[in-house]
Order: structure tokens, then sequence, then C-alpha cells
């Protein structure tokens, strides 16, 4: 996927990129005025030339002091005025009281005219402590922060909402996990960093007018569209749900597992918003987990679509009196459903490469879904293989019949899969072109980060580069990376992806 030709025209300098803060404007209560804390002689680890292209900025900046120091925190952009924001949540399901961001620091927006909003505000994670810190330190670790900047990419490239990340800057400045671990910041970019539990925040405190003024802020920002309809926030509500219900389909279709959805992580925006104890799909098992302390699985694999609804639900709730009734804010919450419905179906006949519509094609889907379960095929390597099987030559199917134990299950999916095809007038050239542009060939399996992270930890930032590469072209054959593309080896049964980060 090529990004676009970005109107800003030449790229560059850092110096020349004008800052302001939208977010400031809003009364003293919302955040605290604050600059990040200086990162000990700080490093570029990496950068993404695709994310800066958003913002105009000129790679040959990537290599000056100048992008170091601005963002490790160590120089104030000009105009800006950095703050950290006050948000509240629900935790898994539970109220959790007042956050906000702990370290991370807003530095402000600068241009981006290929993004709807026309800006994007910067913000550094891992920036030193703020009043939201609470028992934290305020900083990321180098681990933590790889994972993030690389994931952000790829669901950039596989043209999935996401919030971005411009580049890593580590330090060996070294902070207590579960073992002392190097620091980094990650600087992310996205339209607007309020989340859901904004909205919740103003709620439970039953501050109606702070609510009012957030809404609106949002509303203008990013929904200046429904300014003009008969309930701007019954229609904002409406939106954030239908976007919502949209991007978790996207989740589930590429097997994203986000590992944390509490509503202080969900974007009012509708992108992917704060990567932690993430995951992809392997060994298809819907129950999957990838977040080792949920140990009740309300973040699993097939329970995401609820969340979203709930998270979404959470959202109505602080909106009720904006909205100015419970009938109309049920009403704005329903799109939930409809708007999964057909947005995973049409994910879903893409991926298997059909053009129409029948009314069987989701019990074709889950007939397969259900075949991979009992035999733990792998998410991304079944449906990129898929597009090889010829409709009328059975003798093309072994590289995915063999991704099967049982072979005779997976051979009884394909008569019917077959059948349904034979009823488009698709080539099977033309399909499987078109299969390979919605399959991803390279996602970010859980050992590719890792094996990034522990070269990272010796200095050596090629892997993430090469990953990178992968990531933003995720459909593209890349065939001197093939080995990126297979399934796990052994060892990597055993990752324990840490949750502290
Ligand atoms: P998360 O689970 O990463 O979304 O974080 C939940 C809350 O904890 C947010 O308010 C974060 O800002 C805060 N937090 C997480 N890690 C740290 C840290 N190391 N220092 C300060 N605050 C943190
Ligand atoms: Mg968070």
């Amino acid at each position: 996927m090529n990004s676009p030709e970005n109107p800003l025209g030449p790229s560059r300098l850092l110096d020349e990129l004008t800052w302001s803060n939208s977010f400031a404007s809003l009364p003293a209560g919302f955040y605290t005025k604050l600059t990040p804390t200086p990162l000990p002689n700080p490093y570029r680890v990496a950068v993404s030339t695709r994310a800066a292209e958003l913002i105009g900025l000129a790679p040959s900046e990537f290599d000056t002091d100048e992008f170091l120091t601005a963002f490790s925190g160590n120089r104030p952009l000009p105009q800006s005025e950095s703050l950290a924001a006050v948000y509240s949540g629900h935790q898994f399901g539970v109220w959790a009281g007042q956050l906000g961001d702990g370290r991370a620091i807003l530095l402000g927006e600068t241009l981006a005219p290929t993004e709807p909003s026309g800006s994007l505000e910067l913000q550094l994670k891992g920036a030193g402590k703020t009043p939201y810190s609470r028992m934290g330190d305020g900083r990321a670790v180098l681990r933590s922060s790889i994972r993030e900047f690389l994931c952000s990419e790829a669901m950039a490239g596989l043209g999935i909402p996401t919030s971005r990340a411009l580049c890593i800057v580590g330090s060996d400045m070294r902070v207590m996990r579960e073992q002392p671990e190097t620091t980094a910041v990650v600087t992310r970019m996205a339209p607007s960093f309020v989340r859901f539990g904004s909205f919740e925040h103003w709620f439970y405190n039953q501050k109606p007018d702070e609510l009012k003024l957030l809404a609106d802020y949002v509303l203008e920002k990013i929904y200046p569209h429904l300014l003009d309809t008969a309930n701007p926030y019954q229609a904002l509500l409406k939106e954030v749900t239908h976007r919502t219900a949209e991007l978790v389909a996207h989740w589930q279709t590429v097997g994203f597992m986000h590992g944390v959805l509490n509503t202080d992580n969900m974007s009012i925006v509708g992108q992917t918003l704060d990567y932690g104890p993430f995951g992809f799909m392997e060994a298809y098992e819907p129950a999957h987990i990838c977040n080792h302390t949920d140990q009740q699985g309300r973040y699993s694999y097939r329970m995401q679509p609820r969340i979203g609804e709930w998270n979404c639900y959470a959202l109505g709730q602080a909106m009720v009196a904006l909205i100015g009734g419970v009938d109309e804010t049920q009403e704005a919450l329903a799109v939930y459903n409809p708007s999964y419905e057909a947005k995973i179906a049409s994910l879903w006949r893409a991926k298997l490469g059909l053009q129409s519509a029948e009314p069987g094609d989701m019990e074709l889907v889950e007939s397969l879904l259900d075949a991979m379960a009992s035999n733990r095929v792998d998410f991304s390597l079944l449906f990129r293989r898929l597009s090889s099987l010829k409709i009328d030559d059975p003798s093309h199917d072994t590289a995915v019949r063999d991704l099967f134990i049982d072979r005779a299950l997976f051979d009884a999916w394909t008569v019917n899969y077959r059948r349904r095809l034979k009823r488009e007038s698709s080539s099977d050239e033309a399909r499987k072109s078109a299969m390979d542009r919605v399959n991803p060939k390279f996602v970010l399996r859980n050992y590719l980060a890792q094996v990034a992270i522990q070269k990272a930890e010796q200095k050596d930032f090629s892997e993430i580069e090469i990953l990178l590469t992968l990531l933003e072209n995720p459909f593209d054959e890349h065939p001197q990376y093939e080995s990126y593309a297979e399934l796990p080896p052994d060892w990597a049964a055993h990752i324990e992806v840490s949750c502290s980060s």
C-alpha cells in the first residue's frame, strides 16, 4: 500500500513544523501542564518514514540532534504547550476511578493534510512522571516501546485504524520491572487521544458542564460534520459506536487481540490505541487470551466484539444527560450490532475471495473457523494460503490442506467452498490476487517482536527495520524474508509476553 501524496509538498525540517495545542484551550481541570522529564543520553532506535510523511517531516531530519532531543523530551517544541490529560475508566469491567496520562505527555498538534482532521497530535509515551502516575515511574521500557511502535505501523499497513508511531528514542537508563530494563520514549500520533474514559471522568465526577465542553471539543475537532445534525451528541455517540464496531470487526478478521480493552484504552476516534500485551492469533482458538493477567478471559479473542459493545455502553451511560434521554442513547448504541455484522461479513467475504453476498456465507466462514479450531490451524497462514486453491483442481489444495491434521474435515469444507465459488464468475488468478490483497502474509507474531527486542537490547536495531519494512507492506511477497511468514519455531511456544511495560 502506498502512502497518499502529501499535499504539504516537499518535506519540512523539524523547526519548520508549526505547533499548536487545542486540548490546552480546554479549562485547566482537563489536564496538567508540564514538560517531559529529560531522558539521559538518548539514542535513536527506530523511525517510521511513513508516519513522518503524515506530518511532512523530512527523513533527513531523523539523524539530527534536534530530532533526538525533541523526541526524547529533552527539548520543548516551539509554541507547544505540553500537558498530561486526566481521564478515568472501567478496568476489567470495574469502575477504576481517576487514571490519566501517567507517562504520556501531549506535545501538541501539527498539520497532517492527508488526515480527515487535518492535524495529528504528538504524544511522548514514557516521558516521565505526571500527577496521574500513581505508583508508576512514568517510564516505558524498550521492550514494550518496540512492540507498540511495530504494531502501530503494522496495523496501519493492514489498513486498520490505529494511532501511529513516529519513532522510538532509547536510553541506557534502567527502570525496574520484573527485572531491570532499559527505557525508551515512543512518539505516537493520533488525531486525538481522548478516550471513552475521558467522558466517563466528568460523568462520574458529576461535572455536566465539563462533559459538555469535552463533547463539543471532540465534535468540533474530529466530527465537525455532525454539528449540524438535530442532536449532535447523539450523532457523536452513534458515530463512535459505529467506528468501534467496525474496528473490532477488523481485529477479528486479522486475529488481532488487544489484550486490555478497558474504557480508558478506547479511542474516541475509533482507532486501535494503547498497545500492551496484544497478540496476533496463531493456532486458532477462539477462547485465546493474550494477556496473562486476564484470568477470566474478559479480553479473549471471542469476547472482543461483546466487549467493544460493552465499552460503547459505558460511553453511552456517561452521555445520557447530554443526549437528552435513555431512549435516544440506546438508539445510538443500537448501531453497534448491525455495523459490526455488516463489516465483518464484508471482511470475511473478501478474505474468502467472494465478490457477492449470499445468505449462507457466514455459515461457510463459521464452518471453516470450527475446522481451524479443532485442528489448531495457524490463522494467518490459513487465510494467506487459501488463495492457492483452484476451483476445478484439488491437486493445488496441498499447501492449505497440510495445515490440518484432519484432512478429511478440510476436504469436506472445500466441497462447500468450491460450490460457492462456482456461483461466481471469478477466475482463479483474479481471485488469488484479490485475496492476497486482504489476507496478510506478514503479521507481528510475538516471537518476531521478541527477536527484534533481544537484538535491540544489544543495541542492534536492524531487526526492527526489517520487521517495519515487512509489516508496512504485509500483503507483498518479500521472497527473501519467507521464514518471517512461516509457523513460529518451537521455542516460541514458551514465550510469555510480560504485561509490565
Ligand atoms: P495501561 O494499562 O498501560 O493502559 O495504563 C493504565 C494507567 O496506568 C494509565 O493511566 C497509564 O498512564 C498508567 N501507567 C501505566 N504504566 C505506567 C508507568 N510506568 N508510570 C506511570 N503511569 C503508568
Ligand atoms: Mg492505557
